[in-house]
């Protein structure tokens, strides 16, 4: 699918930093997710200024990365899609940073295939059965295992509730701020195009956000794993 041209892109990223500004979080760093969409989110994503892609899908990303790449286009590639184990192998290369790290076996893979990598750490602070992240419970025996094997723990990554609910978004969103102080951490990455104002409002210092710049996208489950 191809994105929106230059003009309309730039004009909604320009949008989007003035929906930041409002709400609070004007350094608050932009990840444009460009998952279903061609190269040319990424060229126009960049052109705009923004500093760094999400990608979701293993085998969509490593293609689209590389020819990115290829044309000079320079930015951080963030996967922020479920992760099974056996696609770090193709991934490693391509991705700047790791954000979806929400257990052991994967932090063991990343250690191995990419040293030092630099990763956040998913939380399921919503408690839904389906969604990915390490409930909070578990999250400081999987940080320490992940400094550990000394890869570079830079911060927390949430996803809100499936279902939006703003009460239990923001519930969700301060405990996940909160686990990103108390374990010393800087990066809290959390609020998409339906809920960053709260995700600002409770302190968040990265938004991910894809339909809110490319527009809509074919349908796909947000975090399908890859087949
Ligand atoms: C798709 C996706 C986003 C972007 O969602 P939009 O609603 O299109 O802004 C952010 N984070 C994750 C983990 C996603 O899968």
């Amino acid at each position: 699918m191809s994105a929106p041209d230059a003009e309309a892109v730039s004009g909604r990223i320009d949008d989007l930093r003035e929906r930041l500004r409002r709400a609070g979080g004007s350094g608050v760093e932009i990840v444009a997710v460009t998952k279903g969409f061609g190269v040319d989110a990424i060229e126009h994503a960049v052109r705009a200024g923004v500093r760094c892609v999400g990608e979701n899908f293993a085998q969509e990303l490593v293609p689209k990365v590389a020819e990115a790449r290829r044309h000079g286009w320079s930015f951080e590639c963030h996967f922020i899609g479920r992760l099974q184990t056996n696609k770090v192998r193709s991934l490693v290369g391509a991705v700047d940073v790791w954000q979806s790290v929400d257990r052991a076996a994967l932090v063991h893979e990343i250690a191995a295939r990419c040293p030092g990598a630099r990763v956040l750490i998913q939380v399921n602070a919503t408690g839904e059965a389906d969604k990915g992240g390490v409930p909070l419970g578990q999250l400081d025996d999987l940080v320490g295992l992940a400094r550990d094997r000394e890869l570079v723990v830079e911060g927390l990554m949430t996803v809100g509730p499936t279902d939006g609910d703003p009460t239990r978004t923001q519930v969700a969103f301060r405990a996940t701020r909160s686990a990103v102080d108390r374990l010393g951490l800087t990066v809290c990455s959390m609020g998409m195009s339906d809920d960053l104002e709260i995700a600002i409002g409770e302190g968040s210092t990265m938004v991910r956000v894809g339909t809110a710049i490319f527009g809509a996208r074919v349908r796909r489950e947000r975090d399908r794993p890859d087949p």
